[in-house]
């Protein structure tokens, strides 16, 4: 996408556009067995995911491991296929995108992931590795590696300096700059990061989320801020969607939902934080167990198994994710006198707010 068209755009716009809308994403994966190979089993790891990212928004995603947000990174720009659902980017049919389509995707849409050496190749230096991706896309190699040097200096590295190194010569921190910069040299207009920081010492940690918050100011980026790390999360995100076993149970502003979580399963997530005050000191685990096994979840409400408030109605009916007070939950708690007064906030909001809410918030 051409940069300058998109900045224009936003500079006379006040109103944030959707960049990216999911609807009904499914991915099941068959559990395989025997010499033939025959499919016993189903992983539900993405099970009617629901959600918007608008231009200029930080989405964080955070959950248990197991719990489908990585798969739906990798859904979104399509390293594997989805089974079911729509996923439209900049108003294209992105799920279905095939040949120039789908390479138009992966340049406007892009994924750093959590192990930042394993994603660079040990045999290429840093410039040609950042410059490698322009190639791909038919820029002549001088303009790739001053477009390699200029978004080295986007990531606070200097090119004089780094860009004939190769991946061991550089620190974990290092590392993960050069794979932003990578990210970065075709001028996306999403981020999907994939536990970015997790691999990094937490003085790094916090380097490279400045980093990130300086980047999205600067270039106008979107991400989809992929942790299990409640705090990281907080730190970057507009909005917070929380995943429990393949599907969204709450979604909504993240100021609101850390302040005041309405999920069970994110009031758990939320007191399993270590809390140094003794006052908040807790005689029980907040979250007990593992999640149950993604092949053959719980019927109705997946959490319900470890859920302190389930009733009957829980193990019959699937709650759906419906708004309620200020944001989006899955939960038999929230009466249909809350969730009709949440529509109401909701649409109130739409009219004040910069940030339009849509019915997925
Ligand atoms: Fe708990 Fe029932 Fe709500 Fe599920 S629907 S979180 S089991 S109260």
């Amino acid at each position: 996408m051409n940069s300058t068209v998109t900045d224009a755009t936003r500079a006379v716009s006040s109103q944030p556009a959707k960049l990216l809308e999911v609807k009904g994403l499914k991915k099941y994966f068959p559990v395989r067995t025997g010499v033939f190979q025959r499919t016993v089993a189903q992983v539900k790891a993405v099970d009617d995911v629901s959600f918007d990212v608008w231009q200029g928004e930080i989405l964080g995603v955070v959950g248990e491991s197991g719990c489908g947000k990585s798969t739906t990174a990798r859904l979104l720009i399509r390293l594997i296929d989805p089974d079911a659902g729509v996923i439209s980017f900049q108003g294209k049919d992105a799920a279905r995108a095939t040949g120039g389509e789908l390479k138009a995707l992966r340049r406007d849409m892009q994924i750093v992931f959590q192990d930042p050496y394993a994603s660079l190749n040990p045999r290429m230096n840093v410039q040609d590795s950042i410059a490698f991706s322009l190639l791909a896309h038919q820029f002549p190699k001088k303009a790739a590696v001053e477009k390699a040097w200029d978004v080295l200096e986007k990531v606070g590295m200097n090119p004089a300096q780094f860009g004939l190194r190769y991946p061991h010569e550089l620190s974990g921190g290092q590392r993960q700059r050069v794979n932003i910069a990578r990210a970065l040299a075709l001028d996306p207009e999403l981020l999907l990061l994939d536990e970015p920081v997790s691999s990094l010492d937490k003085s790094i940690q916090a380097q490279v989320l400045n980093l990130l918050g300086d980047l999205r100011q600067s270039l106008g980026l979107s991400y989809i801020f992929i942790s299990h790390d409640l705090h990281v999360v907080e730190y970057l995100s507009d909005r917070v969607a929380v995943m429990y076993l393949g599907k969204i149970v709450e979604l909504g502003n993240a100021a609101d939902l850390y302040d005041r979580p309405l999920h069970p399963y994110t009031q758990a997530l939320l007191a399993s934080v270590p809390n140094i005050d003794p006052a908040k000191k807790r005689a029980a685990p907040p979250l007990m167990g593992d999640p149950p096994s993604p092949i053959n979840p719980p019927s109705g409400c997946r959490f319900r198994t470890r859920c302190p408030f389930a009733k009957d109605i829980c193990a019959e009916v699937e709650p759906p994710l419906l708004p309620a007070e200020d944001r989006l939950v899955a939960c038999h708690l929230y009466s249909s006198a809350s969730r009709m007064n949440g529509a109401a906030k909701h649409a109130a909001a739409t009219e004040t707010t910069a940030t339009p809410p849509s019915e997925h918030i």
